[in-house]
């Protein structure tokens, strides 16, 4: 997380809940829908990347915030994959972005 700090500083600030860390029991529980793209290595293991839904479904800010911040240093079986989980990313923020103009802010 330092190193985050380091490289992403207004990223960092940004994020405060970077605190509240998914356990790595909690990531092996979530379904495939919860992650970014996931890859099939030639021995049929499964390596799925950057988890950013919860249980239920719904998009986890923090964790969407910090799977685009590592994206890059995630190690990709296939260097096409970091495009596509880039665009799943990415469709979540415009998303979210437009939850919020559409809110308005105030009621
Ligand atoms: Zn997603």
């Amino acid at each position: 997380m330092r190193l985050l700090a380091v490289l992403f500083p207004a990223l960092a600030l940004a994020v405060p809940a970077f605190a509240e860390e998914w356990s790595r029991a909690r990531i092996d529980r979530l379904p495939d829908s919860a992650f970014a793209f996931i890859e099939i290595t030639e021995d049929s293991t499964r390596l799925r990347h950057l988890p950013h839904h919860d249980e239920r479904g719904a998009v986890d800010v923090p964790h969407l915030k910090s799977a685009l911040s590592r994206i890059g240093q995630v190690r990709w079986l296939y260097p096409e994959s970091e495009a596509a989980a880039r665009r799943h990313l990415e469709e979540h923020l415009r998303e979210l972005r437009r939850q919020e103009r559409s809110s308005g802010g105030r009621r």
